[in-house]
This record gives C-alpha cells, sequence and structure tokens, in this order.
C-alpha cells in the first residue's frame, strides 16, 4: 500500500512537471561508434498522435508530444504524450491499434512526454519501453508492473532496424532522440529538445556519419530564431518543428523553408519512401 501511494505521488509530480527552461550544457559522455550500417535503408511513416499543435480537426490536442514510427517490420511509439485517453483516442482516429505497437521510446522524464505511459501500458503490455537510464526507480517498477518490460539508454544504441537512440544528452533532464535511417536520408525526432535541438542534430549527424539531414521533427523547445541559419549551415533539409518549437520560430520555419516546411501536428502523416 504505502508503494503505492508513493508510486502514485511520484507520477503526480510527472503530470505536474512539463518542459521548462532550456539550458544547454557541455557535451556528456556519449560514446561514437559506427551505425546506419548496411545500404538498405527504410520506408517510413511517421503519425503524429499527440501534439499541443492540430492538423487533423477530429484529433484531440493538448501540450505534449506523441509519434507512432512505422517501418516495414514493427511500429515504435515516440512519447506518449501528457494524457491516455487523448493518446488512445487520437490513436483510434488515426487506426492504428495499440497492440500493433511493439516498442515505446520516452524521451525523458517530463509529464507531457510521458504521462500517457501507464495508461498506454493497461492497453498493451507487450512492449520494451526504451528509457533514459537516469529514470528513477519508480518508473520503472511501473513498468514491470504493469508486465511490460524496459530497456535503460545510456550511450547511442539501436532500437529497431533503420532506427537507433542518440543515447540521452544532458539537458536537464537529461533526453533521448531518434535518429532513422530512411530512403531519403537521415531523420532526427526529438521530444522536447531540452539538450539544445542544434546540438541533438550535430549528435546525430557524427553518429550516423552523415554530411546532411533530411528531416529533423518534433520539439525545438523555444529556440532563437538564430537556429533556422544554422539548420540551414548544418544541412537540414525539411524541418517539421511542433510542440514546444513556438509560434515565432515555426513562422520564421516556415518562411525560411517554404515547401520544405513540414506543418506538423496531430493527425499528419509523413511518408517517405
Ligand atoms: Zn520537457
Ligand atoms: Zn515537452
Amino acid at each position: 500500500m504505502k508503494t503505492q501511494i508513493v508510486l502514485l505521488g511520484t507520477l503526480f509530480l510527472f503530470s505536474g512537471s512539463f518542459c521548462g527552461t532550456n539550458t544547454e550544457k557541455a557535451n556528456g559522455t556519449e560514446r561514437t561508434s559506427p551505425i546506419f550500417e548496411g545500404t538498405e535503408k527504410a520506408e517510413i511513416t511517421l503519425i503524429s498522435v499527440f501534439d499541443n499543435y492540430q492538423v487533423n480537426p477530429e484529433m484531440k490536442t493538448w501540450w505534449g508530444f506523441g509519434t507512432v514510427i512505422k517501418t516495414s517490420e514493427e511500429n515504435i511509439l515516440f512519447d506518449t504524450g501528457g494524457n491516455s485517453e487523448i493518446l488512445l483516442f487520437n490513436m483510434q482516429k488515426m487506426h492504428i491499434d495499440p497492440k500493433s505497437i511493439n516498442k515505446v521510446v520516452i524521451s525523458h522524464i517530463h509529464g507531457d512526454h510521458m504521462g500517457g505511459l501507464e495508461g498506454f501500458l493497461e492497453e498493451n503490455n507487450e512492449v520494451t519501453v526504451f528509457i533514459p537510464s537516469s529514470f528513477p526507480n519508480s518508473v520503472k517498477s511501473m513498468i514491470t508492473n504493469k508486465g511490460a518490460k524496459y530497456e535503460e539508454v545510456s550511450g547511442y544504441k539501436k532500437v529497431a532496424d533503420f532506427v537507433y537512440s542518440t543515447g540521452e544528452l544532458s539537458g536537464p533532464p537529461n533526453e533521448q532522440s531518434l535518429m532513422i535511417n530512411s530512403k531519403k536520408g537521415l531523420i532526427v525526432i526529438t521530444g522536447c529538445a531540452h539538450p539544445g535541438i542544434v546540438r541533438i542534430v550535430k549528435k546525430a549527424k557524427e553518429f550516423s556519419k552523415k554530411d546532411s539531414v533530411y528531416l529533423v521533427l518534433g520539439g525545438f523547445h523555444h529556440p532563437p530564431k538564430s537556429i533556422i541559419q544554422e539548420f540551414r549551415e548544418i544541412g537540414v533539409e525539411k524541418v517539421a518543428p511542433s510542440h514546444c518549437t513556438g509560434d515565432a520560430v515555426r513562422d520564421g520555419f516556415k518562411k525560411e523553408y517554404g515547401s520544405d516546411f513540414i506543418e506538423y501536428g496531430v493527425g499528419k502523416i509523413i511518408e517517405v519512401n
């Protein structure tokens, strides 16, 4: 009983904890190794199932982020938004059976990214949840109590064929982002980009040994407008900023990138093939 109360208290803390101010720190201790092996590249579909921005009016919005990544072999849920009811509602609207998800990746500990996890696991616990290794034991025991498995991520790690984690980069809070080796090139997906969006993209280029980036998608965490030019300089071809990017920077990207700006929000489907 006491454990339950402590667990509930901790979860309440998460749901009340949202993405705060970004403080970029010096590089962490992530290791670099060759990845993206092989010449075959994946056809990928990205589907927004949780965001405060809306593309399809039939979907519900709420502060947070959640995207389904479909490869030819598996379905990965990256972040669960702040509320499982809205997450599951939106998944149903997009005809995504929660049971079709076999892996969940949580970018960082804030409630607007992992608040929907517990409710999701009640629908489907036959998943492996990839969490930053800095997560407290309360989260790990919540996952195992629901009957699911977890894998801790510290350095860069393979999540699935063509899909890799950057490993947790220092924030605060520590956060992992995803890198996908798609047919069109490197895709980087960020939850809230607390470690700094440009730093994350540079790390992803370093890990993947790519000179350019096909697409950067997700929350960019209220960066200064100067990052729009930095994105050009580091070779980012297309952008899909959402969640915590901020309207001003989002509009700035829209002006600079034109047809290479993708309006991302709940209900958006991006097919990369
Ligand atoms: Zn956050
Ligand atoms: Zn966030």
